[in-house]
C-alpha cells in the first residue's frame, strides 16, 4: 500500500509508492522506453490490454471493453494510489502519514494511434473535456478526496511513457501544493480588493494585449506576467467560475478551440515540443466561488530544471513572456 508522509518542518506531503518502484522504466532517466504501436495497450482493439473501462463515449454503440469507442477512461495499471482503503490518518510522534489513497485513472483520448490533441478536431477535444468532467463529477462524491488533478504528459521528455494521447486524473485526499498557494494568494487579493485576482489579470491583459496570444468568445490564452518556464501559456474562461466541472456548456467548446489553436501555435512555432499541461480548479470542500478562478496551464518542456531551480525555488526563464506572446500570435494556424 503506498503511503502519504508529512515532512515534518515544511509540511510538504510526499507519496511513498514502493510498487511503482518495481517499474524499471521509473528509474530510468532520459531517455524514456515508449510504448510505440506494435505494443500499444490503447489501440482500438487491445481492449483488454487495460484494466475494464470506467467511462467510454461511443457515438456508434457497441459493447464496454470492445470497439467502437471514441473517448475511454480506464483505471492506471500502474496505479500511483490505490484506490481501496481508508486513510487512516496517524500521527507517529513527530510524523504524520495516511494510506496512500486515491483514484489514477487514464483518459484515452482517441483510438487512433496517430494523433494528437493538436491534430485531433474541435469535437473530438471538446469530447475529452466532457469526459473530465464527467470523472470529476463521479469521484468528487467521495468523501475520501478533497480534489482530482487532471494532466497531461505529451512527448517522453514530459514524462510520457505512451506515444499514445492520453490524459490522466488522480483524485487525492490532501489538496495539492499549487492549488492551495493560488487560492490562498486569490483569498488574500479577494479579502483587500472585493475582486478575483484572475478576472483582474484578464482584464488588464486584454486592455494591454502585450501578453495575449489568442481570444475567443468564452477563453482567453496569454503569457502570464511572471512565466516560470519559457513559452508558459494559460488558458482562462472570461467568465469567472471557480470549478472546471461546474463551466456552463460553451466553455467546453471554446476552451476546445482555443487549446487546439494555441497547441498547433506551439507545434508550429516550437517545432512540435513536448508538453504539460494542467488543470487548475477548486478544492471541493472549500468555499471558493467568489475568488478562485479556475484555468488551464500549458507548459512546453524547452528547458531542464537545474539543481539552481531545486536549491532556490527561483525559475530562471530564458523568454520574456512579451516575446513569447508575440510569437505564439504570429504562429496562427
Ligand atoms: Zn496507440
Ligand atoms: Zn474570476
Ligand atoms: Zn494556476
Amino acid at each position: 500500500m503506498p503511503e502519504f508522509r508529512k515532512d515534518p518542518v515544511t509540511g510538504r506531503w510526499v507519496i511513498i509508492s514502493t510498487e511503482r518502484g518495481k517499474r524499471p522504466s521509473d528509474f530510468r532517466l532520459e531517455p524514456l522506453a515508449v510504448i510505440r504501436i506494435e505494443s500499444c495497450p490503447f489501440r482500438a482493439g487491445r481492449e483488454d490490454m487495460t484494466p475494464p473501462e470506467v467511462l467510454a463515449y461511443r457515438q456508434s454503440g457497441g459493447a464496454a471493453n470492445s470497439p467502437g469507442w471514441d473517448v475511454r477512461v480506464v483505471p492506471n495499471k500502474f496505479p500511483a494510489l490505490q484506490v481501496e482503503g481508508n486513510l487512516d490518518r496517524e500521527g507517529e510522534g513527530l510524523f504524520e502519514r495516511m494510506n496512500g489513497i486515491g483514484a489514477h485513472e487514464v483518459v484515452i483520448e482517441t483510438p487512433d494511434h496517430d494523433r494528437t490533441l493538436a491534430t485531433m478536431s474541435e469535437l473530438e477535444i471538446e469530447r475529452v473535456l466532457w469526459a473530465f468532467r464527467e470523472r470529476v463529477l463521479d469521484l468528487r462524491q467521495d468523501r475520501r478526496f478533497r480534489y482530482v488533478l487532471i494532466f497531461k504528459n505529451h512527448g517522453a521528455p514530459a514524462g510520457a511513457t505512451l506515444e499514445h494521447s492520453h490524459s490522466q486524473l488522480i483524485a487525492l485526499p490532501i489538496v495539492p501544493d499549487f492549488v492551495r498557494e493560488e487560492v490562498e494568494g486569490a483569498r488574500r487579493h479577494f479579502a483587500a480588493k472585493e475582486r478575483c485576482v484572475f478576472c483582474d489579470i484578464i482584464r488588464q491583459e486584454v486592455a494591454s494585449g502585450r501578453r495575449v496570444i489568442h481570444e475567443n468568445a468564452d477563453v482567453i490564452a496569454l503569457s502570464p506576467y511572471a512565466p516560470r518556464f519559457p513559452f508558459e501559456t494559460w488558458l482562462l474562461p472570461r467568465s469567472h467560475g471557480a470549478r472546471f466541472e461546474e463551466a456552463p456548456r460553451q466553455q467546453y467548446e471554446s476552451l476546445a478551440r482555443m487549446l487546439k489553436s494555441v497547441l498547433l501555435r506551439m507545434d508550429r512555432a516550437l517545432e512540435s515540443p513536448p508538453y504539460n499541461l494542467v488543470i487548475h480548479s477548486s478544492p471541493f470542500s472549500e468555499e471558493t466561488g467568489s475568488f478562485y478562478h479556475w484555468h488551464v496551464e500549458l507548459m512546453p518542456k524547452l528547458t531542464r530544471t537545474a539543481g539552481f531551480e531545486w536549491g532556490t525555488g527561483f525559475y530562471i526563464n530564458p523568454t520574456s513572456p512579451e516575446e513569447a506572446a508575440q510569437v505564439l500570435r504570429a504562429a496562427k494556424p
